[in-house]
């Protein structure tokens, strides 16, 4: 992949911080107990510092290289482009996401979060959220090296937010409360599989615009598709699939989803709400 451009200004590096506990249940319990003392009135950075801090991921010394963060940087610069030109189009304006980089655990306007659980984008507070050790989980657990993959992880996290600036986000919301459990599950793989097409939306304008793709580069994103796809994720980790707990989708329609973006560069295309299609 061949990206050169600019790096955005709405990167947030938290990598480092006190609340990085890369120990399930040890930051939310640190959390708590920080707090317990700030209630009891004493310091609560007495305990947040008693935290052992998380050297992988930290940020690099000033002025030495940082090549993922930098990465990360310049394919968000690439979706403010894309999007904010795409927006324009349509007569709308784009409002650019912030993208907070940690490690371990983040508190987040949509709760605390931890690593486990794979990058997220927070509707709430217009946020999204990685810990670049996923990279290299995508990498080892899940087989899906290279950047465009990296990259492609990105523009679905950015697909979310675009959904949350149409409004899409929040009927969806209204419509999951209204709806029983399995209704409620499929209309989350709807959302999941059109961040998906507006990943391949941006990828067909971002490679117009500015040739980013090379040979290899499509594979690579469709291999991490439908490597993070729920159907592989519960094979990996129970060794069966339960299609009704889905909430991302299978491998296969991830992959069919992004394919529509890709070839056609149109938002119009995603519309996997649209009644009477099987998703
Ligand atoms: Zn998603």
């Amino acid at each position: 992949m061949e990206l050169g451009g600019r790096r955005s200004d709405n990167v947030i590096d938290e990598r480092g911080r006190g609340i990085g506990l890369p120990v399930v249940g040890g930051g939310l319990g640190m959390a708590v107990l920080a707090l317990v003392v700030y209630l009891l009135g004493g310091d609560p950075s007495a305990v947040t510092n008693m935290a052992p801090s998380a050297p992988q991921g930290a940020p690099a010394a000033p002025g030495a290289p940082d090549p993922q963060a930098d990465f990360v940087s310049v394919v968000l610069a690439d979706t403010e482009d894309t999007w904010t030109e795409l927006f324009r189009e349509h007569g709308r304006t784009y409002e650019d996401p912030q993208l907070v980089l940690f490690t371990g655990a983040v508190e987040s306007a949509c709760g605390f979060a931890q690593q486990a659980m794979g990058p997220f984008y927070c509707p709430r507070d217009h946020r999204v959220y990685i810990d670049l050790a996923f990279y290299r989980e995508l990498r080892e657990r899940f087989h899906a090296p290279g950047d465009f993959a990296q990259a492609y992880v990105i523009a679905h996290e950015v697909g979310h937010h675009v959904q949350a600036l149409l409004g899409i986000s929040d009927r969806v919301q209204s419509a999951r409360q209204r709806a029983g459990e399995r209704e409620a599950n499929a209309l989350s793989v709807k959302l999941e599989l059109q961040a998906d097409c507006f990943a391949g939306v941006w990828a067909f304008h971002a490679d117009k615009a500015r040739q980013i793709l090379e040979q290899g580069d499509v594979e690579e994103a469709l291999n991490a598709a439908s490597a993070i796809g729920d159907d592989r994720l519960q094979k990996q980790s129970r060794g069966h699939v339960t299609p009704d707990s889905f909430t991302h989708g299978s491998s296969a329609q991830r992959v069919e989803w992004f394919q529509r973006g890709l070839k056609s560069g149109r938002i119009d295309q995603c519309d996997t709400f649209a009644a009477g299609r099987r998703t």
